[in-house]
């Protein structure tokens, strides 16, 4: 105990060396923050530390309202991210709703290999639920393709568990502007891929389900990013 102080020490210095360049770079930056909070997009993304989201985006506090957890999972009795939604669409009005999985990503990695990690299975289990739907076609993939393309499939199947929400469901019944988008991370090259999935609105849902041919069409077994 008696070293918890001083090995928190250095991030404690970054901290006051952070706001005090931040203030000089932009003078009022805080008591501006202080006063308003106007995010345009919410970013579900996975709780990996190498994916910190508003600096892959280069945006401000103030400008990204976040949730992260393990595999970036939507799921639809897990009162911690409805609740991150519902107060992200209502009250602070995002237009935007990304969904970020991230190369190499290891939930998936044990969702797809069976490993056991502890209690976090029990969280993992929904990647396992994604990959079991699309089992045959991941069985046709080289071995070396199939933590990307789980990864991709994990991504549009929770963008598919946003857009079933309540909280985007009421959006879109009362005419509210919320896009739901899918977007993977390659943690190799630091770069963000859309995956071309982009709802705004319940008649989108459907013909976005990864299981349709057009979204395998777009994803062969050759695509070349390394793992
Ligand atoms: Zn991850």
């Amino acid at each position: 105990m008696t070293t918890t102080n001083t090995d928190l020490q250095d991030l404690l210095d970054n901290n006051k060396r952070w706001a005090a360049n931040t203030e000089a770079g932009e003078p009022g930056f805080f008591s501006r923050l202080l006063k308003q909070q106007t995010p345009q997009y919410l970013w579900i993304g996975c709780a990996d530390s190498r994916v910190p989201a508003n600096e892959l985006v280069d945006l401000l506090p103030g400008e990204l309202f976040v949730h992260r957890n393990v595999a970036n999972v939507v799921v639809h009795s897990d009162l911690n991210c409805l609740s991150v939604m519902q107060f992200a669409v209502d009250q602070l009005k995002v237009r935007h709703i990304i969904i970020v999985g991230h190369s190499n990503c290891g939930g998936v990695v044990a969702a797809l290999k069976d490993l056991r990690v502890g209690l976090a299975d029990n969280w993992i289990r929904h990647v396992q639920d994604v990959r079991h739907m699309h089992q045959a076609w991941l069985d046709t993939l080289p071995e070396a393709r199939r933590v990307e393309a789980l990864v991709e499939l994990n991504v549009l199947e929770q963008a598919r568990n946003a857009c079933h929400t309540t909280v985007v469901q009421d959006a879109w019944s009362r005419g509210q502007e919320v896009v739901v988008h899918g977007w993977v991370y390659g943690l190799h090259n630091g770069l963000l891929e859309d995956l071309s999935l982009t709802a705004a609105g319940p008649e989108q849902v459907d013909p976005t389900r990864p299981t349709g041919a057009r979204w395998r069409a777009s994803r062969p077994g050759t695509r070349r990013r390394p793992e």
